[in-house]
């Protein structure tokens, strides 16, 4: 019997805040699939603690909003995108409202609606809204209640998009466009054949690559690869951020320390207890999160250690307390007590500020294909993401993609049919070991070769090593049959190559790039890292 296929209006691949709240603002009379590669709301959205950046206070102002974001981009942000999406901060803060979102109360801050506003690195006014110190929990939890009761919407939770399906899997299909995706139902092994109108990446971040990242396992950068080997462009893949703090324990898996703490007086310190800061900038711990990210990089290196402190043991321990609940549970379950120790810390792959090309309608090199959220490059970032514009760029760009795609909706049937999956010259896999290995080993080089702190001789080192790699996961996945972690380790190797190309033609150091073959920053080199694949078309007009 031939397989079914799965048809809807939407695809959706990911179900993250840009992937929910595309979700929850598209008609109801469109029907809407939703994928997620583990349960709903496994993502990086959960984990976000800081908040969202907005201008709320009358105190604040657009202009300055703007100019900070355009500082921390050190220069390659896009000022007509930046300008929009602040622009649309306030009202996507109220979308949230009405969601259900409960954000800390302040009854001081009466023109914010009497919401507290925080303040983090880079921002001249306090404008970031948060849920105590567990902003992404409140916001995923609330968009999963949600979306779990909205009768156009099918969730398929523990399925992975494998590849998307264009027209160029099927003969005579005119204009190049997306169909629609191959996707593993990780629970029976199949993998169905979802045909669509539109799809839309929501996939998150490629922080997975690092053997040290703030990531949940998810992050593997899934979206950017499936666009790149469909034929789009991706742009600034070398703007890899670096959180300066993450729990450093055997047993913490990708746990945050928000830089709240430094704002709250949090020091750095060296194994022997000296304060080491204030000799890498005159902001100390409050310099921008990648200077201090090099800055505990170099030290780590210099003295063999395995990971630093951060202090924040000489404030009372109530206010510890009540301002970083979520830190001090989460440490105490390791037996550090943040009131009374200091937190042992690593620098760790926080955040993609590159990603698929899209324009300001999300909309992709290919028709029918948007991107949301971190697997986008908008513009917004440039060279440095400043704290808390992530979150607000998910929503931005969703909240445009769910209007072109209503607006298109009437102009586009999905195809009848395309071929099934090839499973027919496949066997089950011999050896998982390959790919155990190859997990770990690619890790471990992009760590050390393509970190923090580059240079060309490590930046080509890394480039024969993925080259290698891709040979070998080329064969296996040509003769077995695809599990998860295949499928998640060639997407890993795919955005690498793109990692390290990205930084190979960036010949300067500027925001998060830092190479010491050019240490300084270039004024010609003003524009992004464009790469262009192979099978590159330039999109018609619609
Ligand atoms: C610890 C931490 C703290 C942060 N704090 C903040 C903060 O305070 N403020 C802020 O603005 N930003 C913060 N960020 C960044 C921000 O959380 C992310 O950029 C944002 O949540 C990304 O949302 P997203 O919807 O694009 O992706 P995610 O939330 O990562 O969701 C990705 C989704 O895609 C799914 N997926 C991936 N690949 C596939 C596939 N092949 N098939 C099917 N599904 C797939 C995943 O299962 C998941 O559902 C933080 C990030 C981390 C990790």
């Amino acid at each position: 019997m031939s397989p079914n296929y799965y048809r809807h209006d939407v695809l959706i691949l990911g179900s993250g805040a840009a992937g929910l709240s595309l979700a929850l603002r598209l008609r109801d009379d469109i029907s809407v699939a939703v994928v997620s590669k583990r349960e709903l709301t496994e993502g990086s959205t959960r984990y976000a603690q800081g908040g969202i950046s907005a201008v709320l206070d009358e105190r604040d102002s657009i202009e300055s909003h703007v100019q900070d974001t355009l500082k921390a981009g050190a220069g390659l942000c896009d000022p007509e995108v930046v300008r929009r999406v602040v622009e649309r901060g306030p009202d996507n803060i109220r979308w949230l409202l009405d969601q259900g979102v409960e954000f800390t109360r302040d009854a001081e801050y009466v023109s914010a609606g009497g919401y507290h506003l925080t303040r983090e690195g880079g921002h001249s006014h306090r404008r970031v809204v948060h849920a105590a110190d567990a902003t992404g929990q409140a916001v995923a939890t609330t968009l999963e209640d949600c979306v779990r009761s909205k009768a156009n919407v099918t969730l398929y939770e523990q399925h992975i998009a494998v590849d998307l399906i264009t027209s160029r899997h099927i003969q005579g299909h005119d204009q190049h466009r997306c169909l629609g995706a191959y996707i593993l139902d990780r629970g029976t092994g199949q993998v169905e054949t979802f045909l669509t109108r539109f799809v839309v990446l929501a996939t998150g971040g490629a922080n997975k690559v690092y053997l040290y990242t703030s990531n949940p396992d998810v992050s593997t950068g899934d979206g950017i690869a499936m666009a790149w080997r469909a034929g789009c462009r991706v742009a600034n893949m070398e703007f890899m951020q670096f959180h300066p703090t993450c729990l450093y324990h055997p047993e913490a898996r990708n746990f945050l320390i928000s830089e709240a703490l430094r704002g709250e007086g949090a020091k750095l310190l060296l194994p022997d207890g000296e304060r080491f800061m204030p000799r890498f900038d005159p902001r100390a711990e409050l310099a921008p999160r990648d200077i201090v990210a090099r800055a505990i990089d170099h030290e780590m290196k210099r003295l063999g250690s395995e990971c630093l402190y951060l202090d924040i043991s000489h404030r009372p321990a109530d206010f510890v307390v009540e301002h970083f609940p979520t830190i001090h549970a989460r440490c105490l379950e390791f037996g550090i007590d943040i009131t009374r120790d200091p937190i042992p810390i690593v620098p760790a792959a926080h955040y993609t500020c590159g990603g698929v090309m899209v324009d300001h309608r999300a909309r992709t090199d290919l028709a029918g294909l948007y991107a949301s959220g971190e697997t986008a490059y908008t513009g917004l970032h440039g060279a440095n993401r400043m704290a808390s514009n992530s979150l607000l760029e998910c929503l931005v760009y969703s909240e445009s993609a769910a209007q072109d795609i209503e607006q298109l909706m009437s102009g586009h049937e999905a195809p009848s049919e395309v071929p099934h999956w090839d499973e027919s010259r496949v066997t089950e896999p011999d050896e998982e070991v390959v790919v155990t290995h190859n997990w770990d080993e690619l890790r471990r080089f992009m760590w050390d070769y393509v970190g923090i702190v580059r240079t060309n001789k490590r930046l080509r080192r890394a480039k024969r090593r993925t080259d290698l790699l891709a040979q070998e996961i080329i064969e296996y996945y040509s003769n077995f049959r695809v599990g998860n972690d295949l499928i998640e380790l060639r997407n890993l190797q795919e955005v690498s190559n793109l990692i390290i190309q990205s930084a190979l033609r960036r010949r300067e150091s500027r925001g998060l790039h830092y190479t010491l073959d050019f240490p300084l920053k270039d004024r010609t080199q003003r524009g992004p890292t464009i790469l262009i694949p192979d099978s590159y078309q330039p999109r018609e007009s619609e």
